[in-house]
């Protein structure tokens, strides 16, 4: 089974603007998988849509075998989403917030307390659980949202160009991290701009320009070549 699985993917935006023009993407279960390209090169599209927040023009995306379309809730649970911009609302709590999160996810208030300690220690957020949101640093908003994306325990993690804007002590002790949760078995996906980071951490790599693969292979294979 695929954790990912994507044929044909088109998106054109209104206005025009065609994103994506014919992705196929396969990513397996327990990789660690790099999507690297320019910016303006079709990442967030093809992320929003695989997290259901971008409607796809054409094409077909699995997500541990279900299928988007008709198996959207099903698919959704299995994904975690670091997106780019922060998107919590700054005046909660680092716990409310996570706990919240978890609630959306239907999970039992007392299991949502446990995860949020479990995960805030391990984002080393734990001493700020009672701050608002407004009142971390840059590097901690990341780490938060990281925290958040884990509550409903997905099978993968997808992050979009998760260490931007982080300077290079966090940005070392997140990777990390993302490399111990994904040797317990979570499938991770990240986009970038930098192909360090995709070095540093990832096992497979797809480079995307101008809304089409133009490399898909191992970062072995990749760094071989260069
Ligand atoms: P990125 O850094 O990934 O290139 P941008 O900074 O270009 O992203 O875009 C930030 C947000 O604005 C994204 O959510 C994206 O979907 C949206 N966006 C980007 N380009 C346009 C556009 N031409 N029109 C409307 N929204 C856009
Ligand atoms: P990346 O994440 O690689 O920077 P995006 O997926 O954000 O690329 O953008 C791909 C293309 O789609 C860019 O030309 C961008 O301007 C455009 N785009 C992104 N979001 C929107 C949007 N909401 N409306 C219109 N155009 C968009």
């Amino acid at each position: 089974m695929h954790a990912l699985n994507i044929s044909g993917l088109k998106k054109v935006y209104k206005g025009g603007v065609e994103a994506l023009k014919g992705v196929d993407l396969q990513v397996e279960q327990g990789d660690f998988f790099a999507l690297l390209g320019p910016n303006g090169a079709g990442k967030s599209t093809t992320i929003g849509i695989i997290s259901s927040l971008v409607n796809a023009t054409q094409g077909k995306v699995n997500v541990f075998d279900f299928d988007l379309d008709s198996q959207k809730a099903a698919a959704k649970a299995c994904i975690g989403l670091v997106p780019q911009e922060f998107n919590f609302n700054q005046f909660e709590t680092l716990q409310q917030i996570v706990i919240n999160q978890a609630g959306y996810y239907g999970v039992p208030r007392s299991e949502a307390k446990q995860r949020a300690e479990k995960y805030l220690k391990q984002l080393e957020l734990w001493d700020k659980r009672n701050a608002r949101a407004r009142e971390l640093s840059g590097g901690m908003k990341r780490r938060l949202m990281i925290a958040r994306a884990l509550m409903h325990e997905p099978k993968m993690l997808i992050l979009d160009e998760p260490t931007a804007g982080v300077d290079i002590e966090i940005r070392r002790a997140m990777w990390t991290f993302l490399r111990e949760i994904n040797e317990q078995g979570i499938t991770i996906i990240l986009t970038t701009h930098y192909l360090e980071e995709a070095e540093m951490l990832c096992r497979h790599i797809a480079i995307i320009d101008k809304g089409r693969i133009v490399e898909n292979t191992s970062m072995k294979s990749l760094l071989a070549k260069l």
